[in-house]
């Protein structure tokens, strides 16, 4: 990988500090290191420290990364000193905030790429970080925006903004038809852009930034979405590369179970329980970094999986687990689960879980870097959408693509303040036991 003059080029990769976006431009920033080109990823120290294993990793093998470390602007900001990425933020009175501390790197980065040798011959910079584009003008350095999210989601919320189509809707139930898509997709405006409508000036200037990219790199591949990527090259006249999925640069189990953070269980731990499993035969149950499900929710779940009788992988965060779901678990759900039940409490190795055999089904929140992780080894899900690009993902696998049984939500929750059940265990259970009719992994 050369330039013109002969030089490797120099990728300056700027992620947004939230998992779902960082774990990703982590795997580009290897892939890009791996064909020869220099690499800097501009971190901040507890993503950093997180990220820990990969770093040295990558110091091991050689690789041309350097990892650049701002310290973000918390205490000025009004965010809690060491919160350094969205899943850390103890609540969503938190985001506005945060996105403020991480515009104040503009400085800090304009310096970085007017002293950085080589030059920086293109920044690949998140989607959100619209102040980005002022900074690549101000240095005159090309930029690309990455997209995190499917296509779908992408030309689906482009198209409906530029329509104008919730313009003509009474309530935010009613659904409309998504304007331009090759199928009839039907969405309503609680769905998407929903609760993060309340950051539309945001938006609004990350589009506004996309104008001023060279193209977009897009985390997704032509052969899933050759249609909406098509047609969202026709709509904004731009350059762009789906270069997914990026989770397949890790090869070997380590660098699966490392992705992200550490994990709560050991490799050994997690590989030997799968071998005694079936081919096929076990539900992963992980809803992301960001959900939280509360006590009366994850106990709903729990009776569901119990009802089943599949075996399981069930991922409870540990901030969900407080003493109540404890108490229940430990009433009797541990021990008459015990010969079929893994629960992991914290951060799981999600891509070692689901590129091993025993697996044949995912009930995901449909973030859509799951989704990728599901499909590379052919995983079939049930989808539980909550929030963002969510509900449109969902519609991709269920309607589009037909890798999918719906759990049947249809009003997202984020964080939700109320202690309920939004899915009874009854329709958790079918579309579990209709995943096992469809045959699990194809
Ligand atoms: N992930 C993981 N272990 C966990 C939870 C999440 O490895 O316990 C990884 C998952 O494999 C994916 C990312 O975190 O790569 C989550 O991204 P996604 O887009 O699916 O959802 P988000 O967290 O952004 O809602």
């Amino acid at each position: 990988m050369d330039n013109v003059n002969g030089a490797k080029p120099h990728f300056v990769l700027v992620p947004l500090m939230a998992q779902g976006h960082m774990i990703p431009m982590v795997d580009m920033a290897r892939l890009l290191a791996s064909r020869g080109a220099t690499v800097s990823f501009v971190t901040t120290p507890v993503n950093a420290a997180r990220i820990k294993p990969v770093i040295d990793d990558a110091s091991r093998a050689g690789l041309p990364i350097r990892f650049v470390e701002f310290k973000l602007p918390c205490k000025e900001a009004g965010v809690p000193e060491g919160c350094e990425s969205f899943d850390l933020l103890p609540s969503v009175d938190f985001y506005r905030p945060f996105f403020e501390a991480i515009c104040m790197l503009r400085e800090p980065l304009k310096l970085f790429l007017q002293e950085t040798t080589p030059r920086a011959s293109c920044m690949i910079t998140d989607y959100c970080h619209w102040w980005t584009s002022e900074v690549a003008q101000e240095l005159n350095i090309v930029r690309l925006v990455f997209h995190g999210p499917s296509c779908f989601f992408i030309l689906s919320s482009r198209n409906i903004h530029h329509s104008k189509v919730y313009e003509s809707v009474a309530d935010e139930h009613e659904s409309v038809v998504v304007p331009g898509l090759p199928q009839r997709i039907e969405i309503t405006r609680a769905q998407a852009p929903g609760w993060f409508s309340r950051w539309e000036d945001i938006r609004q200037k990350a589009m506004e930034a996309e104008r001023t990219a060279t193209g977009f790199v897009m985390n997704t591949f032509q052969e899933l979405e050759s249609e909406h990527v098509a047609l969202y090259i026709e709509s904004t006249k731009k350059m762009v590369l789906p270069i997914g999925p990026l989770s397949l640069y890790n090869k070997d189990t380590k660098s699966k179970a490392t992705r992200g953070n550490k994990s709560s269980i050991e490799e050994h731990q997690i590989l030997s329980w799968l071998d005694s499993m079936e081919p096929r035969s076990v539900l992963l149950v992980s809803f992301g970094s960001m959900v939280r499900t509360r006590p009366l929710q994850l106990i709903e779940v729990g009776c569901a999986l119990e009802a089943s009788g599949r075996p399981f992988v069930w991922v409870v965060k540990e901030v969900e687990k407080c003493a109540e779901v404890e108490k229940w678990m430990s009433e009797g759900f541990e021990e008459r689960t015990r010969a079929r039940s893994l629960i992991i409490t914290g951060w799981a190795p999600q891509m070692v879980i689901l590129s091993h055999g025993a697996v044949g089904g995912f009930v995901t929140h449909c973030g859509w870097n799951s989704i990728l992780e599901a499909i590379s080894p052919g995983v079939p899900m049930i989808t539980w959408p909550h929030f963002a690009d969510q509900f449109l993902n969902e519609k991709l696998v269920v309607e589009v693509l037909r890798i999918g049984v719906a759990v049947g939500i249809k009003v997202p929750v984020f964080r939700p303040e109320e202690d309920k059940v939004e899915v009874e265990r009854g329709a958790i259970e079918s579309a579990i036991v209709s995943d096992g009719r469809r045959g699990g992994r194809r």
